[in-house]
């Protein structure tokens, strides 16, 4: 997996946009969730250590704003989606700049 262009704030929450249908909170039915991550670091990737064994998972996490219930997201799927989603607006930019250099 490559690690070197971390996934941003914008790009987790695009992912639950455009990904995720449940909208509402699965504890308390409130419709905001915070993703957890800051300007520096971007999306916060957690570690879960698989005991007894050298096992690594990584997550990304959001949080209700009501009641806290906490939702863990696969960071390899999340990462995934963003590197296709990446490649998506490069082609699409490229395109653009073709057509604007046509004067069109
Ligand atoms: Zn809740």
């Amino acid at each position: 997996m490559d690690f070197t262009q971390k996934t941003t704030t914008e790009e987790l929450i695009a992912f639950f946009t455009e990904v995720s249908t449940q909208d509402n909170c699965p504890s308390c039915g409130h419709e905001d969730f915070t993703v957890c991550s800051s300007s520096d670091l971007g999306a916060w990737t957690y570690a879960q250590e698989v005991l007894h064994s050298n096992i690594v998972t990584l997550e990304y996490k959001v949080y209700c704003e009501k009641c806290g219930y906490i939702r863990s997201h696969s960071a390899m799927v999340v990462d995934r989606w963003v590197k296709l989603r990446r490649e998506s607006q490069a082609s699409a930019g490229g395109a653009r700049e073709v057509k604007g250099d046509n004067g069109l």
